[in-house]
């Protein structure tokens, strides 16, 4: 099955004249409601997206991005930003790791850059541009109205410059897995163009996302800065009327795909091999894994290629789901007589002040095997990975940020001091390509 096929969403005469933006969208989103540099892989890969997208979250059927992966993104980047203490303190110690690491690698980046053009004359930090249907680009405006419907914006990170003539654009990924590299990054050739107002000779272009590996870099001259400007001009211009829907790997960045046809016809199809003949009423869950396990190599191979958009998909739904109860009203109601609602109930049991436990229970533990604190470790499961942040952060601070000794010395030296006490158990994960699968039931 084709997994190209027309969407229909209408847009009225108003929208259209007012350069597809309504007035709702513009109060509530600092892109605008616009096409953003951030979502050119997914537009290049699937035109008819942003249609989809705008379409989604008229109807409220957007499914909020509340995942924990992105407030840690947010957390770091706004530290990124200001690099104030109170930031600094917000973030966790993983996320401290990384954010330092962030700082490290695109000093390197920044450091090169000087190298090959000479002095910083000064840098900037989360600044966002704008273009309009004629390719003219400058800053955001915040209250000249332009003299032309601006098309899409897209924002910088960071930015270095040498003199006007040679400007750094940085990108922060702090998150894990396989990142696009600066040379064939979508984003980055849709927000090198946009600084081209300043007139460079040459726009550098970096990803930094240390927790996937070293930086890349990328440098367009004043000739490619054209070619990639002509293609940006075009992708926005034709993606308020684009129909066109494919569904990929992009689909999970898509606030449209709980009302994709392309998206659940691509989902029903990977899961036609266990639902074509039908299922038994109470028994889907186990028809769907008998099925399963009877499907040969060659089912399998295709089923699993597919199956992180089955995952997005429910993650979705469940997103969605969650938000409606939570705001209440007539949607809510509606889930709630089929049987959904949010149901409170306590967490794990935690000891708020470790210290004082331990003084309280020290007594009563005297007589435990290797005495109070052999049981205490025993029973607080000890992590090497904890174990290493609290030698880390005993070490002492060296700055305001900074420790006597680095993460990985902790590391070197927690496995120095306790040898062949820290061991490791082997355990089996499934992996497909570079990526890991979570092997996780679905529960409601
Ligand atoms: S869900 Fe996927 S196929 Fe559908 S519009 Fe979004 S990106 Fe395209």
């Amino acid at each position: 099955m084709s997994e190209e096929t027309q969407n229909e969403i209408e847009f009225s005469e108003g929208e259209r004249s007012a350069g597809y933006l309504s007035a709702a969208i513009k109060k509530s989103d600092p892109r605008q409601g616009l096409p953003s540099a951030s979502g050119l892989y997914r537009l290049r890969n699937c035109p008819g997206s942003y249609r989809m997208e705008r379409e989604a979250i008229t109807r409220n059927m957007a499914p909020p991005d509340d995942s924990e992966a992105a407030a840690s993104g947010t957390r770091i980047h706004r530290w990124l930003e200001t690099e104030a203490d109170e930031d600094w303190q917000a973030l966790s110690y993983a996320e401290q790791e990384t954010a330092a690491r962030c700082q490290s690698q695109a000093g390197k980046v920044i450091a090169g850059f000087a190298e090959r053009y000479g002095m910083i004359t000064s840098q900037t930090m989360e600044r966002r541009f704008v273009m309009n249907a004629f390719g003219v680009t400058g800053e955001m405006p915040t209250e000249t109205p332009w003299p032309a419907p601006i098309i899409g914006s897209g924002q910088a990170d960071r930015m270095a410059f040498c003199g006007w003539r040679h400007i750094l654009i940085l990108d922060y990924k702090t998150g894990r897995g396989d990142v696009t590299p600066a040379e064939s990054n979508d984003q980055l050739r849709g927000l090198a163009p946009m600084v081209s107002f300043l007139q460079p000779e040459t726009v550098t272009v970096a990803i930094v996302a240390p927790l996937s590996g070293q930086p890349t870099v990328a440098e367009f001259s004043a000739e490619s800065l054209k070619v990639a400007k002509n293609w940006l001009v075009h992708t926005w211009l034709q993606a308020p009327h684009a129909t066109e829907t494919a569904a990929g790997p992009w689909c999970q960045y898509c606030p449209g795909r709980l009302i994709c046809g392309t998206y659940a016809a691509h989902n029903a199809a990977t899961l036609a091999p266990l639902t074509q003949d039908g299922l038994p009423d109470g028994k889907v869950k186990e028809a769907m894994f008998a099925r399963a396990y009877e499907s040969d190599a060659t089912t399998l191979a295709e089923m699993g290629e597919r199956v992180k958009m089955l995952e997005w998909g429910a993650a979705a739904i469940k997103s969605a789901i969650r938000k409606r109860l939570e705001e209440g009203g007539a949607g809510a109601d509606e889930l709630k007589a089929v049987g959904w609602l949010l149901k409170e109930e306590g967490g794990a049991r935690e000891i708020t002040d470790p210290d004082k436990a331990a003084q309280l229970l020290a007594p009563l533990l005297a007589g435990a095997e290797g005495g109070a604190t052999a049981a205490l470790m025993r029973a607080a499961k000890l992590s090497a990975a904890t174990l290493t942040e609290e030698l880390h952060k005993a070490s002492g601070k060296k700055n305001a940020r900074q420790y006597n000794i680095t993460g990985k010395e902790a590391k070197e030296l927690l496995a120095q001091t306790l040898g062949a006490l820290i061991t490791q158990k082997p355990r089996t994960k499934l992996v497909h390509g570079k990526t890991e699968t979570e092997e996780t039931e679905i529960e409601y």
